[in-house]
Parts: structure tokens; C-alpha cells; sequence
């Protein structure tokens, strides 16, 4: 069941704001060279699109990506390396809020940063 590289099947359900669970190990997250931010990549779980995020990385933190401090000073820092990634397939919802800043069906979950 992990290998999962499903091919894109999108699906036009009507927008909903629906938390998944354990959806870390299908989404890539790859630092930009730059290593200013990071790009999350994979398939919704909501509708099933091709969703791709970016992150900006460094907030809150001095470095670029490598701790050389204790685990403990790393955990101070960055409290929590699960980031909350919101749909962004860029297809229409029905239903969507014109306020909704992303463009998706309003599924979301949660990836770790490396
Ligand atoms: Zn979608
Ligand atoms: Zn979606």
C-alpha cells in the first residue's frame, strides 16, 4: 500500500474544510536550493489533485536547516516540525469562500519538515 503513486484523478467534491490523518508519508518535501523554503509536493487526499505548497523555511530560526545546537535547543527553536498543508490543487470547489486564500478543496493535513 505505500508506493502509492496514484495518477491523478481529481475529483470536484464540494469544498470542506476535513482534516486527514497520517498523510506524511505520501507527500515529498524538498528544500529549494536556495534553502530558503520548502516545496511539498503530492496528491490531495481530499480530491484526489496534484497539490504543490511552499513553505518558507528559517522562521524563527538562525540557521539554514542544520542544527548544530542540543536536540533540546533544536526542540526550543522549532517547536513542532509538523506543518498543517492545505490543499492547493489550483481546480475549482464548489462551495469554496471567496475568502479562502488557497486554491483547493479545503482538505488538510499535516507533513514534517526535514
Ligand atoms: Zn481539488
Ligand atoms: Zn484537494
Amino acid at each position: 500500500m505505500p508506493d502509492a503513486q496514484p495518477v491523478e484523478n481529481h475529483r470536484t467534491i464540494d469544498y470542506a474544510l476535513n482534516f486527514h490523518d497520517d498523510q506524511a508519508q505520501f507527500f515529498r518535501v524538498e528544500p529549494e536550493p536556495d534553502g530558503r523554503k520548502v516545496i511539498v509536493r503530492g496528491i490531495c487526499p481530499g480530491c484526489g489533485g496534484r497539490t504543490r505548497t511552499v513553505w518558507p523555511t528559517g522562521i524563527g530560526s538562525g540557521s539554514k536547516g542544520t542544527f548544530t545546537g542540543s536536540g533540546e535547543e533544536a526542540a526550543a527553536r522549532i517547536p513542532d516540525r509538523n506543518r498543517l498543508v492545505r490543499c492547493e490543487c489550483g481546480l475549482s470547489h464548489p462551495n469554496r469562500p471567496a475568502t479562502e486564500l488557497f486554491t483547493g478543496c479545503g482538505a488538510n493535513w499535516h507533513v514534517e519538515m526535514p
